[in-house]
């Protein structure tokens, strides 16, 4: 059987830079990929578009997003920072732009470029690659690894790296098999939750606005009547609750929230117009329609999906004429539009999670190396390590950073 210097478990993004720039430094690696083609989860990033980074360039900053192990991430920033990842890919003939919030894309906005660099990548440094080939098993003795089986046979090579992902979106191929080898041989695990999860309310009602989109919106999270986080932008309703960037970027926190106690969301639909002014503009509008029915009064003020909810919650009988609504029930229209308070029930799971907060503790990884303090020949990358931030390219920056250093530190 043909040697190999590293065997590299998982064709993710972490896996794909990992073998490629091992191989790059003159290793011989086989890369096995259960799926069978590598980066199934790549092409389903940034809804398709694959939001590859951010453009937050200085790597304290950058490390900030990550919370209290963001100081842990900067050697891996530092060996391969953004700026390394975008000159990556333009290398390789991928143009890039930047939008809103740094978010940097392909520049025709398609996933299945990015995945096409890194298979080209992989193939053109001269590692072998086997898809289809799920590892079931990682054999370790005296702190050692072995070898690795599969299917299709056993395989050994003095070092071992694993990067096989988190627990989100199971059907990529990621159920989290690292983390049972990773604890096999004595890595510490913190609990993995479902994170960056769209929300579940207990209004019913979000189902029939299903992926209405509401833009330049403000969020704010309270917790038993006191707010404790508030964010504008982008958000849309679920068939089970909310979802979308502002969301996703408060899941976290409103997971811990719910430990605590009640929790509302309150939506502000209108919030670069004062309380006051819209009071004013909201009396403005019922005057307009006068003489016709409440219901169809809203248009101006509404997109037409939400219509039939708000007059329904306004509790306003839509038969009734313009002129004769009351200021309370005017006060609870007002509500609506600039209050909307929704129940948090609880939060999606793995099946709905961009990424798994929690996995390997980096305390048992040397986060200048990323090998394991646990096993001498063995090496982690990607998500699978306890590291994710918020949306906006972080959460593959990390598969980037850790893949390389991964990759160069196993080849020396
Ligand atoms: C819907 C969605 C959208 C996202 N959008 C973005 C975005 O725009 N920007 C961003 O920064 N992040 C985004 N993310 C997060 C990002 O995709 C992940 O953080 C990243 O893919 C993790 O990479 P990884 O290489 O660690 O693992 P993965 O991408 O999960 O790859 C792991 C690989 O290992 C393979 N594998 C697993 N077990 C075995 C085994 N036993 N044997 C062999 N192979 C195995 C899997 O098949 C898989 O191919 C998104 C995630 C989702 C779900």
């Amino acid at each position: 059987m043909k040697k190999h210097d590293i065997v590299v478990i998982g064709g993710g993004p972490a896996g794909m830079f990992a073998a490629g720039f091992a191989a790059r430094k003159g290793a011989r690696v086989l890369l096995l990929e259960k799926n069978r083609r590598c980066g199934a989860k790549i092409l389903i990033t940034g809804k398709g578009r694959c939001n590859i980074t951010n453009s937050e360039e200085e790597p304290r900053k950058f490390a900030e997003h990550f919370g209290r192990n963001g100081r842990a991430f900067l050697t891996a920033l530092y060996a391969f920072g953004t700026a390394e990842v975008v000159a990556f890919f333009e290398k390789q003939g991928l143009n890039l732009k930047v939008e809103r919030g740094g978010r940097i894309f392909p520049d025709r906005g398609d996933a299945k470029d990015v995945n096409r660099v890194l298979e080209t990548f992989v193939a053109e440094s001269g590692v072998e690659l086997r898809t289809s080939c799920e590892v079931t098993g990682v054999n370790f003795a005296d702190n050692k690894v072995i070898s690795v089986s599969t299917y299709q046979g056993e395989f050994t090579a003095p070092k071992l790296i694993i990067a096989t992902g988190g627990l989100s979106y199971p059907e990529t191929g990621c159920t989290g098999d690292g983390y049972g080898w990773a604890k096999q041989c004595g890595h510490r695990l913190i609990t993995q939750q479902p994170a960056l999860v769209p929300i579940e309310l207990a209004e019913p009602w979000t189902a029939e606005v299903c992926d209405f989109n509401l833009k330049n919106v403000c969020i704010s999270l309270v917790l038993e009547g006191k707010r404790i986080d508030q964010r504008f932008g982008e958000a849309f309703f679920t068939r089970n609750g909310i979802g979308g960037p502002i969301i996703l970027d408060m899941s976290s926190e409103i997971r811990d929230a719910l430990t605590k106690g009640k929790v509302k969301l309150v939506l502000d639909l209108k919030p670069a117009v004062e309380s006051k002014t819209f009071d004013k503009r909201l009396q403005r509008e019922l005057a307009e329609h006068n003489n016709k029915n409440f219901g169809n009064s809203l248009g101006g003020l509404l997109p037409r999906d939400l219509i039939p909810i708000f007059i329904r919650l306004s509790g306003i009988d839509p038969q009734k004429k313009c002129h004769s609504i009351s200021k309370d029930e005017r006060k609870q229209l007002f509500k609506l539009f600039k209050e909307l308070e929704l129940e948090v029930t609880g939060y999606e799971g793995f099946s709905k999670a961009i990424v798994t907060s929690g996995g390997i503790s980096l305390k048992d990884i040397d986060m200048r190396t990323m090998r394991s303090k646990k096993v001498e020949n063995l090496f982690f990358a990607g998500e699978m390590i306890d590291l994710d931030g918020p949306t906006g390219g972080f959460n593959l920056q990390v598969c980037w950073s850790t893949g390389y250093l991964a990759g160069v530190s196993a080849a020396e």
